[in-house]
């Protein structure tokens, strides 16, 4: 099995990038943030408060997830991968994803899905540092919050119609804030990762320049 592992915060260009060297490698594309999102979607569904972290918890270990190798994410056969980059399970995931009990289901299902994998790229934040610390290679995308605003911008279905720059910057913002602060695995650049800061960047320059570093570390 051979994983490269690509955190970082929001709006940095990791889904994309992902996806493409997933598609370009002819690897499997592991999205662990969807499994985030996913647990999120079902407790705002079922009206669960999301400061309960027992319900939160109980509710993880219950759920069918099935995340196929391009991206798509069933759930009981029911497929959300639309619903999940929806602005209400945006705005709650941090929440959930604080729960150390939730983290855990999580990271187990991640691991199994790279154990059916030959060949896997893993995004999200503690892929390199928790999930994956063997990664045969880590990269950690950065940009300042004024460009990842932007581009989250140009994914109107995660931050909802007629939002502003100011307002998807302040959640972005947020969302850092809690991702890095957390207790249980905390958003934060492994020893041993490259760092891109993708500012100013397009995201085909960043997948370019993600992919030639690819071919020359990992060799696949
Ligand atoms: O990458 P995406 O924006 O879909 O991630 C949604 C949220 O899920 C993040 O803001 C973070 O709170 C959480 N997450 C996480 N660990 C991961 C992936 C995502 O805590 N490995």
């Amino acid at each position: 099995m051979t994983i490269v592992a690509i955190d970082g915060p929001a709006g940095a260009g990791k889904s994309t990038v992902a996806r493409r060297l997933a598609s370009d490698l002819g690897w499997a594309y592991l999205d662990s943030g969807a499994m985030y999102r996913a647990v999120t979607l079902v407790a705002l569904e079922e009206g669960l408060p999301l400061d309960d972290a027992e319900a939160l918890a109980r509710l993880a270990g219950q759920l069918d997830i099935d995340l196929a190798a391009d991206g798509t994410l069933r759930l009981g056969g029911r497929d959300i991968t639309g619903l999940i980059r929806g602005p209400r399970v945006t705005e709650a995931v941090s929440r959930v994803a604080s729960v150390p009990a939730v983290r855990a289901v999580m990271v187990s299902h991640q691991r199994r899905f790279a154990e059916r994998n030959a060949g896997v790229v893993a995004e999200g934040r503690d892929i390199g540092t928790v999930v994956f610390p063997d990664a045969d290679l880590k990269i950690y995308l950065d940009a300042d919050a004024g460009e990842r605003a932007r581009r989250r911008l140009r994914q109107e279905d995660e931050v909802g119609e007629g939002a502003d720059e100011a307002a998807v910057r302040a959640d972005i913002e947020a969302r850092d804030r809690q991702d890095q602060s957390r207790e249980a695995s905390p958003l934060r650049v492994a020893d041993d990762a490259w760092r891109l800061d993708t500012s100013g960047m397009t995201l085909d320059e960043v997948s370019a320049a993600v992919l030639k570093r690819v071919r020359s570390a990992v060799r696949p």
